[in-house]
């Protein structure tokens, strides 16, 4: 029997779309206005490789300037494509929207395997892609602030800014043009994790509320919460590491390319990675058994699935096998539009990417405005705050009598260093941004799931920009 064909993930945000717009009361117009990707870049350079020219394909896209400026990751994957790099901006409009971050959305996009490449090669490419952005004006920190993605990381970013900064010389801002940039080169502390810290943050909040819970057939809490993850990168890992340390939770099933583990005891995730570096993969995990096939990971037997490796992982032909009560959507796009109808029919909730992986963008929000403000977090206030706290402590002991031990003290009186703050706004936004999409769905009765919540709450934030821009009077 012939196989029915998967939409394309430019299409399943498509028709996620199109499903949450009946639901905005927004006029069409508007609606259009917002799904359209405003300005495409597809660019095709030279670099030499060895004693040869590659040719090398890229793009970035800025899908909406309804405010500056645009915000969004670079991929570098031999999957990249321009329809891929399109879905990518689209999602990120909607996740600046929902967790107020105040851009529009971007994305750029590669199309080289990572792994073929000697480091100085890759930073030439690297270089010579920002040539690009910066001749066509597609880079600034008011214009265009990429960031990492998928195969890339701090280091590339360090390039994006050497580069940048070369050719505009005394522009005062110009670290705010890229953010995820090593700590040392204007970066922030926690920018690493931030959306593994996010995905963290955000669960915590889903499984805090009993009667969603109940619903799921699960309690209420990470502590012994069952996890799946597919991707052991910046984003698998760092959602493993914290749900397990800080959540108590155990991850029971972990893949990667060479394939995918399976633990009921759970999987130490900082010794797998070791254990990784060590042996080049993840199989042969002492206390975990080889599944036959990396894909398996989707549908073992757990709490919570986290697909934090690329999209269309779960479709319309595996769907059904997903034993998972919680989807979440640590990637972008993995689960398709079909397999979302899926999943919903089967009561499994799903978390949408524009909200559970907004942590990275929102961590470079707070690197950006720490780059404009050239100076770090917690510098003014935090001797201030730890004296005025020592003092109330002392007074509270002179009135009654009482004295605490030192660890004690220090534990209360400590000011905030930037990290501190760095995960603080963090938490506060995953929560609050999730109280909205949450109360959304409980508005509108006919709304089926989370991503069409989501995206109503973000619609209704970008019309509301362009409605005050009075575009759309
Ligand atoms: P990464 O390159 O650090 O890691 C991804 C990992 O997934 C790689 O190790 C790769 O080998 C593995 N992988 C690829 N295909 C796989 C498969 N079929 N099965 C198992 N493993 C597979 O990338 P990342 O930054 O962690 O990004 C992962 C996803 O999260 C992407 O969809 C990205 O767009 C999204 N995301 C990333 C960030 C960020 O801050 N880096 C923020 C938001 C969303």
């Amino acid at each position: 029997m012939a196989k029915t064909r998967e939409v394309s993930f430019l299409d399943s945000v498509s028709q996620n779309f199109d499903k949450a717009a009946p639901h905005t009361g927004l006029p069409d117009g508007l609606l259009q206005q917002i799904k359209v990707c405003n300005s495409v870049y597809q660019m095709r350079f030279p670099v030499k490789i060895g004693s040869e020219y590659q040719v090398i394909e890229a793009y970035r896209v800025q899908h909406s300037h309804h405010r500056l400026p645009t915000k969004g990751g670079i991929r570098y994957s031999q999957k990249v494509d321009q329809e891929e790099v399109m879905a990518l901006a689209s999602l990120m409009t909607y996740k600046c929207a929902l967790v107020d971050v105040p851009f529009g959305g971007a994305k750029g996009g590669v199309k080289i395997s990572p792994r073929d490449y000697t480091t100085a090669q890759l930073q030439k490419i690297t270089r010579r892609y920002t040539t690009e952005l910066i001749r066509k004006n597609f880079i600034g920190p008011g214009i265009d602030v990429p960031a990492p993605d998928y195969g890339t990381g701090s280091r590339e970013m360090a390039w994006i800014l050497d580069t940048y900064q070369t050719f505009k010389g005394g522009e005062i801002d110009s670290a705010g043009c890229v953010t995820g940039k090593p700590v040392s080169q204007n970066g922030i502390q926690g920018r690493t994790e931030a959306t593994g810290r996010g995905v963290y943050y955000a669960l915590k909040e889903i499984v805090s509320y009993k009667d969603d819970m109940a619903k799921l057939g699960l309690t209420t809490g990470m502590e012994g919460k069952t996890i799946a993850i597919q991707g052991l990168g910046n984003v698998g890992y760092h959602t493993g590491v914290i749900c397990q340390e800080e959540g108590g939770a155990t991850i029971v099933s972990v893949a990667e390319y060479e394939g995918a583990i399976y633990s009921k005891n759970g999987i130490d995730m900082k010794k797998l990675l070791k254990h990784r570096k060590s042996t080049g993969s993840i199989l042969n995990f002492p206390g975990a058994k080889n599944l036959k096939q990396r894909k398996e990971v989707l549908e073992v037997d757990c709490d919570i699935l986290i697909p934090a490796a690329l999209e269309n992982q779960i479709r319309k032909d595996n769907a059904k096998n997903v034993k998972a009560k919680i989807v979440a959507e640590a990637a972008n796009g993995p689960v398709t539009a079909d397999a979302q109808n899926i999943l919903t029919k089967k009561g499994i909730m799903v978390v949408p990417d524009m909200y559970i992986n907004a942590g990275g963008v929102t961590v470079s929000y707070f690197e950006w405005l720490k780059n404009l403000s050239h100076m770090r977090f917690g510098r003014m206030e935090k001797r201030f705050d730890q004296n005025t706290y020592n003092n109330l402590v002392s007074l509270v002991e002179r009135l009654t009598g009482h004295t605490i031990g030192k660890k004690e003290r220090s534990l209360i009186t400590k000011g905030a260093d930037e990290i501190d703050l760095v995960r603080s706004g963090l938490e506060e936004t995953m929560i609050t941004a999730y109280q909205q999409i949450r109360e959304t769905s409980k508005r509108k009765k006919k709304i089926e799931d989370m991503r069409t919540a989501a995206f109503v709450s973000a619609l209704g934030k970008v019309s509301s920009d362009y409605l005050n821009l009075g575009i759309f009077p």
